[in-house]
């Protein structure tokens, strides 16, 4: 599963310079993802993870293989853009794909770069970009209750679809997003909620750029938006643009001496992924082979067989039985064949949900 997550925010608030980090950041680790391709608005960046170095050390291959994250740069959203503003329409349909959005907000100050809105104002910033979110979500609603409702006279479960669609209309007309419209009213219309893919049922994980020397201590505006995100129920990573564009050159060691000189432990891109993944209930499991070591995405709750599914749809088809160490056990005892001796080593049928760090080798047909 690639999970996609769209940037957006206002203009000069750092985008680009974000999304120029992620994308020298794909080029460093291109070896290693020989099927990703190099595309001028999508960047896929490695999400990294002690643990999977940790399997890889014991079982001794040479490859190592993270789970990733796609990244798509959705440049275009201005004051307007729901009524054809900027890039407009073509701008939203860009971000109905994307699993998460990751909302750049401006919380630094620099003369030198315009603020669109006048002001460093990270409230009001928000306030704009989640309006124009709302009211495209607002005429794509409204465009399905015309359609529906013309046929519901004389279909009743439409007149059902169309009766909670005008529920979620006057939900989104009180300035609410679809992702707290009450899931009971929700029920009777979730394949139309799929359907429309609507950008305000999307997880937001607000990012605020800040300068260089505030990442550590913060600023007042990041606190707005820490505070915001709160009542919003949303995750927030702090970064800085900037600095995201020096690290993604570097190699591990002077990444880390690069942080460490700012009293940071990791990247703001590597806080984003982490947070991507809460934010999505996303978990990994590993597997690995004489060649490499892997880290593969599944959604928390997950059953083996589309657990194997995720590495191959054939070994979902097929998909005999699972063989499962805990990744403490894996770790403590040093590798499977001592974790099969200790008796520590499960085999799972096609009803085990499967844990966060899980090591897994599947048996399929
Ligand atoms: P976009 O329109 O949102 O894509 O914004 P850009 O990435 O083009 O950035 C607009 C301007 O802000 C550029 O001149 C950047 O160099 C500057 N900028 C971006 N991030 C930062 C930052 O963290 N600190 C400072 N001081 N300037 C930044």
């Amino acid at each position: 599963m690639a999970l996609g997550v769209g940037i957006i925010g206002l203009p000069n608030v750092g985008k680009s310079t974000l999304f120029n980090a992620l994308t020298r950041a794909q080029h460093a680790a291109v070896a290693n993802y020989p099927f990703c391709t190099i595309e001028p608005n999508h960047a896929t960046v490695p999400v990294p993870d002690a643990r999977l170095e940790q399997v890889a050390a014991i079982c001794r291959v040479p490859k190592v293989i993270s789970a990733s994250v796609d990244f798509y740069d959705i440049a275009g959203l201005v004051r307007g853009a729901s009524t054809g503003e900027g890039l407009g329409n073509k701008f939203l349909a860009h971000i109905r794909e994307v699993d998460a959005l990751l909302h750049v907000v401006r919380c630094f100050e620099e003369a030198d770069v315009v603020h669109v809105e006048g002001t460093t104002d990270p409230l009001r910033d928000i306030g704009v970009v989640e309006t124009e979110l709302l009211l495209a979500d607002l005429q794509t609603v409204q465009n399905r209750l015309e359609k529906v409702g013309r046929q519901a006279r004389i279909d009743k479960d439409l007149r059902r679809e169309a009766d909670a669609l005008e529920v979620l209309r006057q939900h989104l007309d009180a300035g609410k997003p679809a992702r707290s419209f009450p899931r009971a009213e929700a029920d009777p219309i979730l394949p139309a909620l799929a359907d429309m893919h609507l950008l305000t049922d999307k997880r937001t994980i607000f990012c605020a750029n800040v300068g260089e020397g505030d990442l550590s201590t913060g600023n007042p505006q990041v606190e707005q938006v820490r505070q915001y995100a709160a009542r919003a129920g949303a995750d927030v990573a702090v970064i800085s643009a900037r600095m995201e564009a020096d690290l993604a050159g570097l190699s591990d060691v002077e990444r880390a001496e690069f942080l460490g000189s700012y009293g940071l432990r990791e990247s703001g891109m590597d806080q984003t992924a982490r947070m991507a993944y809460h934010t999505l209930g996303l978990i990994s499991f590993f597997t690995h082979n004489e060649a490499e070591a892997r880290a593969w995405t599944i959604r928390r709750g997950c059953r083996a067989p589309q657990a194997a599914g995720v590495i191959h749809t054939d070994f979902e088809r097929g998909f005999i039985r699972a063989e499962v160490v805990a990744l403490a056990d894996y770790v403590r005892l040093g590798g499977e064949s001592a974790c099969r001796s200790a008796g520590v080593l499960r085999v799972e049928g096609k009803e085990y949900v499967v844990q966060d760090g899980d090591v897994i080798h599947f048996l399929f047909n």
